[in-house]
């Protein structure tokens, strides 16, 4: 029987600047680091990084849960934590694949989107972008009135070069008609996707996304929808048409769920989750290992950190492979001691 020695380091981190969330303003990140020992001095690092306000368990069940595992604990009883507890079992996960070791294969570099701030602020800051060889863009909507967004978006598309895509990202503010005029006015505009036009917590909010996704030509993606591992199964059950925002850090069996994706031929965009290098270098290592297409990467957030030395890697319109790799997660765990 495998035994382990499992060290939990906790984490609080101011951010550069203030994100807004579904929560309002959120100025810090709490989680976790883990190490995971084995009795051969192999090592693996993790991390634990739940989002309470976007549905996941509680930083204080989480404590509970590492409490409960002890210093010692045996493959056993990691198995055991509950299914529920995504965001635990994910970063066990990662440190379980970091003693197995050697990084992941794929491409050299996969291209990365840019996101762009609510509001006219974006026509600003896409011009730095484009300069900068960025050529997928994520605009939040939902913010303002729609007449000055629509306004905006048709600004924001004639700045774009062919061959540029915008996604929109509504972060569930719309009803169902509201959902139904944007998608019409996206129709014949080179959206690239609409993310949760709906809340998740909607009235029949899967026979409104399903119907959603059949009626209008640009493709609809769940993020908000997304939460648990069981979110996935159920959404594959359904037989989603559209795009799935994957925040590996919050889901409790990473490689089965990309499995399960893989097998439905999905189209996925691996997305933050407001990690650590440590979670973002295990999310990342899996993109990089997606045999499908690979859209535009949903990490465009770094320097997130008040403190650098926690940062995943910069964006840029491109992350390589190679500059994935120079992130150690033991020099992050030391950060913190
Ligand atoms: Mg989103």
């Amino acid at each position: 029987m495998d035994a382990y020695r499992l060290d939990v380091r906790r984490y609080s981190l101011p951010f550069r600047t203030p994100l807004r969330t579904a929560h309002g303003l959120c100025a810090e990140r709490a989680g976790w680091l883990l190490r995971l020992t084995d009795d051969r001095g192999g090592e693996g690092f993790g991390e634990v990084a739940p989002l309470e306000w976007f549905g996941t368990e509680s930083l204080a069940e989480c404590e509970d849960l590492l409490a409960r595992l002890g210093d010692a604990p045996s493959a056993e009883s990691l198995a055991a934590v509950p299914a529920h507890a995504g965001c635990v079992r994910s970063g066990l996960a990662m440190a379980l694949a970091g003693l197995a070791g050697g990084p992941a294969g794929g491409p050299e570099a996969l291209p990365v989107a840019a996101l762009l701030p609510a509001g006219r602020a974006a026509l600003e800051v896409v011009e730095a972008r484009l300069e900068l060889g960025f050529r997928v863009f994520k605009w939040k909507v939902g913010v303002g009135a729609v007449a000055d967004e629509w306004g905006m978006l048709d600004d924001l598309l004639g700045r774009l070069p062919a061959g540029a895509r915008l996604r929109l990202d509504a972060n569930g503010a719309w009803d169902r008609r509201m959902a139904e005029r944007w998608l019409e006015r996206c129709a014949d505009r080179p959206i690239e996707h609409v993310e949760q036009p709906v809340a998740a917590q909607a009235r029949s909010a899967q026979d409104l996304l399903m119907g959603l996704a059949g009626d209008y030509p640009t493709p609809v993606a769940l993020d908000e929808s997304l939460v648990h591992q069981a979110d996935v199964d159920r959404w594959l059950q359904a037989g989603w048409p559209g795009v799935y925002v994957l925040k590996l850090s919050l889901l409790s069996d990473v490689r089965g769920t990309l499995d399960a994706l893989r097998r439905a031929e999905a189209r996925v965009v691996f997305s933050s989750a407001l990690e650590t290098g440590v979670g973002a270098q295990a999310a990342l290592r899996h993109a990089f290992a997606w045999t499908g297409a690979v859209r535009a990467l949903g990490f465009g957030l770094y320097p997130l950190f008040s403190d650098s030395r926690f940062d995943g890697p910069f964006a840029a319109p491109f992350l390589r492979r190679g500059d994935l790799e120079r992130i150690d997660p033991r020099t992050l765990w030391n950060a913190l001691n």
